[in-house]
């Protein structure tokens, strides 16, 4: 027999297999969910919902609160599975599950506060706003916060009186599975069902009996979603990719500016949907942040992302690494001249790259890299700054450093982003959503106003 027919006679396996994108060793397999069962499984979700919708919301929060406890515990264990699974730096993984467990029960109560009833009256009529559970909710996620992201969509679903299917990456599959099984100690059965599988699963679901998509994940997935749900009208909250640009006003702290552009870029191996992607430094400090920011980036350590002091990890795997490699590549070609990095390494490393004399031509300036890469350009004029940084289909975050508040606020006041911040990242005070201008969002989720997007708006109004 050929070694080609026997290949084709080889059984396939229908289990997802989950490999550490470090070392290229099998982590752990799940059988992945037919296709044919999803609509069985939302059916079962609808009647789970109904005696789970029929709760309060501050007693469906305290049917969570205990799973905080657990978290905590198994916080460690967590961890270490999400960084074999995709590369994480382990510290940084242990520490998503942390912020998981530590700020759970604030969370909930968040949650509870902010979909209490609202009264509104006039001279004649008294409404009542309530928050009622949408249905059954399908949680699509993505692998770079394996664990955040299931907590930050199943959540608000749950306690809004939703039953949820989750379905996590095909990359972080085992860290979203131990996630929910926590969850799962607590809740009734039926109402938390983790769906194992790709693309393929996620289409499935979106396509069935669902009610509400939560998906965090790229704009080309995004915009099919949107699609396959248009026709039923399904609700979405999409969270998408981004393509983060800072601007480096003349008058910044440089030390401070260029320590954030490194941290910011090349933080989870630049696998953040907020990563600094494009850097635009005003034409006379350029020379000498552009030094800071080398020095800064020679001092990172890349590598086993359980190694002590290891603060840059692998790309999640071969084909990250390929579109990375292709933009960096490219860009080399037409004339970007590299400062730092610019190689690709063994296995699915890629060196923390700094490229400057990049322009908008080149396809790394345009579309979403996920990668440790920093492009530097130059700018002459703050209008040229804000005209570059708005230059984009792209909205979610951005960054201006100027030591001239007023100034810095002008700027970042007529960046085209939903969250922008002055001398600091884009995430806001607690209780800010994360939200996303443009093409990086359609929805959004987080603080009070996102916790809304998870629940009917019902008016009850009466004649006083
Ligand atoms: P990436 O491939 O970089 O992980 P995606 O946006 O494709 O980014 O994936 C994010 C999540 O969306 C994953 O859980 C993935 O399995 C899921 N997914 C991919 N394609 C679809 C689709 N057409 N419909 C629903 N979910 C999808």
């Amino acid at each position: 027999m050929s070694t080609a027919a026997s290949a084709a006679d080889a059984p396939v396996s229908t289990d997802l297999i989950s490999m550490d994108p470090a070392t290229g060793q099998e982590v752990g397999r799940v059988p992945r969910t037919p296709i044919e069962a999803i609509p069985k499984l939302v059916f079962a979700a609808h009647q789970a919902q109904r005696g789970w919708g029929a709760l309060t919301h501050a007693q469906r929060a305290e049917v969570l609160r205990p799973a905080a406890a657990r978290l905590k515990a198994e916080a460690r264990r967590l961890g270490e599975l999400a960084s074999r699974e995709m590369g994480k730096p382990l510290a940084e993984a242990v520490g998503e599950a942390n912020y998981c467990a530590d700020g759970f029960a604030a969370e909930l109560d968040e949650i509870v506060a902010a979909l209490a009833d609202a009264v509104r009256e006039d001279k004649r009529v008294t409404s009542i706003l309530r928050h009622a559970p949408l249905g059954v909710c399908a949680a699509i996620t993505p692998w770079n916060f394996p664990i955040l992201m299931p907590h930050q969509s199943v959540l608000p679903a749950l306690v809004a009186g939703n039953s949820v299917l989750l379905k996590p990456s095909e990359e972080t599959t085992l860290v979203a599975c131990e996630y929910a099984r926590i969850l799962n100690e607590f809740l009734p059965p039926g109402v938390l069902t983790p769906v194992f599988g790709d693309g393929a699963q996620g289409r499935a679901l979106v396509l069935a009996d669902v009610n509400l998509i939560v998906f965090t994940g790229s704009r080309e997935t995004g915009k099919r979603i949107l699609g396959d749900a248009g026709p039923g009208l399904k609700r979405v909250i999409l969270e998408l990719g981004g393509k983060d640009p800072l601007v480096v006003l003349e008058d910044a702290d440089l030390d401070a500016a260029a320590a954030f552009a490194v941290r910011n870029s090349f933080r989870n191996a630049g696998q953040v949907c907020v990563s600094t992607e494009r850097i635009y430094v005003d034409a006379r400090i350029r020379g000498e942040f552009l030094r800071k920011m080398v020095e800064k980036t020679q001092a990172l350590r890349q590598g086993d992302p359980r190694a002590e002091g290891v603060n840059v990890g692998p790309m999640v795997n071969a084909r990250q690494k390929a579109k990375v490699m292709g933009q960096i590549d490219a860009a080399i070609a037409a004339g970007a001249s590299v400062l730092a990095g610019g190689e690709s390494r063994e296995g699915n490393f890629v060196a923390p790259t700094i490229l400057a004399d990049v322009d908008h031509r080149m396809e790394i300036m345009r579309e979403e890299t996920f990668g440790p890469v920093a492009c530097v350009q130059a700018f002459q004029s703050d209008d040229e700054a804000v005209r570059l940084a708005n230059d984009t289909p792209f909205g979610l975050g951005a960054a201006v450093f100027g030591r001239d508040l007023d100034r810095a606020g002008a700027v970042a006041a007529r960046i085209e982003a939903g969250m922008v911040g002055i001398n600091q990242g884009c995430g806001g005070a607690d209780g800010c959503p994360w939200v996303g201008a443009k093409e990086s969002g359609y929805g959004f989720h987080t603080g009070p106003e996102g916790h809304r997007q998870f629940a009917q708006v019902r008016v009850i109004s009466r004649v006083k």
